[in-house]
């Protein structure tokens, strides 16, 4: 293995992250800033290793000091990438950072120049792969991606690497003479290369899985409203149906606006629109926390509520209705009668399907819309009562 090509290789590798980080960029908008702010650092590490490539040229050690302030830019650089996942970029602690270093050069490294280049320069950048990885165990952005692990063993492994390289590899040389150097640097130049194409890769999986966890929770959200969409509703509806404690009841609420397309006609399609949305948030407000809403399509909603009998989800369709009434007749607000029917069906065990449920409580619906709407009917029960 010869350096110079390891540093070539370095140098290509990194830019060709950038060509990739920047390609990526253009799709996914949403994320161009650490994109971008990922592109640069592998710009400047490039940049960094033709310095380092060319560090004897410089008088004294300007060159070396140059190549370790450069190289550390590269990794705030990444960091503030990996923070601004979640909106916090910290630019005047990355200027203290270098400024630091900028003055710990200038005051040892002509006293101890190859102590300065081979071991110090590597604490800040296990410091900082280190705290990468902390950032990345933390972020909220993050949490969820299946890539999130392999991110963070990059960091740790790199990090973990140049604190060695800091603390074990003095040690070595002192133990099995300075030949040992050459063959450090080679080491460093080989995990550099590793690492220079593992972290775009790790970086860039995070953006993408990301972006698919969107379109996968985009494609089950109701646009209008933020509900959950009838597929949404019915994949995690089932889900909790199926978890439900056998013991514990299960009701179903369905509901349909009255005369919906009457307030279409008579106020306009925004003012309808504005109904549906007050629906949602009421619902979603009155509901518990267990309950799980979702707009099945037109002026037609559900809402599931495990562990509540009867009763209770009565209460809560009865409290829905009320409030949707009554928010939507305000002066202050919409200013137009709109009104909700229900039908309300209770699991009979907990192998009933959310579909089955469903049609017991579309059933009831109807019979509630039947009676003259504004009104919530029990499933096979013959009792009605005034919803509000
Ligand atoms: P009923 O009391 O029998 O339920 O009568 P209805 O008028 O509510 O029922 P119908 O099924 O006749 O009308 C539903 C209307 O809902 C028709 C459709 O234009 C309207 N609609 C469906 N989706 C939307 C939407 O996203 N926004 C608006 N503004 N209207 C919608
Ligand atoms: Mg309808
Ligand atoms: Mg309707």
């Amino acid at each position: 293995m010869d350096l110079p090509t390891l540093w070539y290789l370095t140098v290509g590798t990194s830019l060709v992250a950038t060509a990739m980080t920047l390609w990526e960029r253009k799709a996914h908008g949403q994320r161009s800033r650490p994109l971008g702010i990922w592109a640069a650092s592998y710009v400047v590490f490039a940049v960094g290793c033709l310095l380092a490539m060319r560090r004897e040229a410089f008088p004294g050690i300007i060159g070396p000091a140059l190549t370790n302030i450069v190289m550390v830019l590269g990794y705030l650089l990444v960091l503030q990438g990996v923070r601004c996942l979640d909106e916090r970029v910290r630019i005047g602690r990355c200027a203290a950072v270098l400024i630091v270093l900028a003055a710990a050069w200038a005051i040892g490294g002509e006293a101890f120049p190859v102590f300065f280049w081979t071991y110090v320069a590597s604490l800040p950048i296990a410091a900082i792969c280190g705290l990468t990885a902390l950032v990345l165990l933390r972020s909220r952005a993050v949490k969820p991606l299946r890539s999130r692990p392999i991110a963070v063993a990059v960091f740790v492994c790199h990090g973990l690497f140049y604190s060695l390289r800091a603390t074990l590899a003095p040690l070595l040389v002192e133990l099995y003479g300075e030949h040992l150097l050459p063959v450090l640097a080679k080491a460093t130049m080989y995990e550099a290369v590793l690492f220079m194409m593992a972290m775009p890769m790790a970086l860039l999986a995070l953006i993408r899985e990301e972006y698919q966890a969107q379109l996968l929770a985009d494609s089950r959200t109701d646009f209008l409203t933020g509900l959950r969409n009838r597929q949404g509703f019915f994949e995690h509806g089932a889900k909790a149906l199926r978890n439900a404690d056998a013991q514990q009841p299960v009701c179903l609420l369905a509901f349909d606006l009255d005369h919906f397309k009457a307030i279409n006609d008579r106020y306009g399609h925004d003012a309808g629109d504005a109904v549906l949305k007050l629906f949602a948030t009421v619902s979603r407000e009155i509901a518990d926390a267990d309950g799980i809403i979702g707009r099945l399509g037109g002026e037609e909603f559900a809402l599931l509520l495990p562990g509540q009998n009867s009763t209770a989800a009565g209460r809560i369709g009865e409290a829905v209705a009320r409030a949707f009434a009554e928010r939507a007749a305000r002066s202050d607000g919409l200013n137009l009668t709109a009104t909700v029917s229900i039908g309300l069906a209770e699991a009979q065990s907990n192998a009933t399907a959310l579909a089955e449920l469903l049609s017991a409580a579309d059933l009831a619906l109807y019979k509630a819309k039947a009676l003259g709407r504004n009104r919530i009917q029990m499933a096979g029960a013959t009792g009605v009562s005034e919803a509000a």
